[in-house]
């Protein structure tokens, strides 16, 4: 089975994006748009390391944007 994300630093391993969500802690949005149509959401794995998961705009009314 192909795993959605793994963690470089400590090897944990998300089966599904929706296990990736459950299992770290938002940091925050990154948002490129106008330039490029995708944000990037920072999670903080467990152990401590940033892991990004890319966000189309479409969903993006839901979402809280952090200022960079
Ligand atoms: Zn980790």
């Amino acid at each position: 089975m192909k795993i959605y994300k793994a963690c470089k630093c400590c090897g944990r391993e998300f089966r599904t994006e929706d296990i990736f969500v459950a299992s770290t802690k938002l940091v925050g949005i990154q948002s490129f748009a106008p330039y490029n149509l995708l944000s990037l959401e920072l999670r903080d794995c467990l152990c401590g390391t940033t892991l990004a998961r890319k966000l189309s705009v479409c969903d993006n009314s839901s979402l809280i944007l952090v200022a960079a």
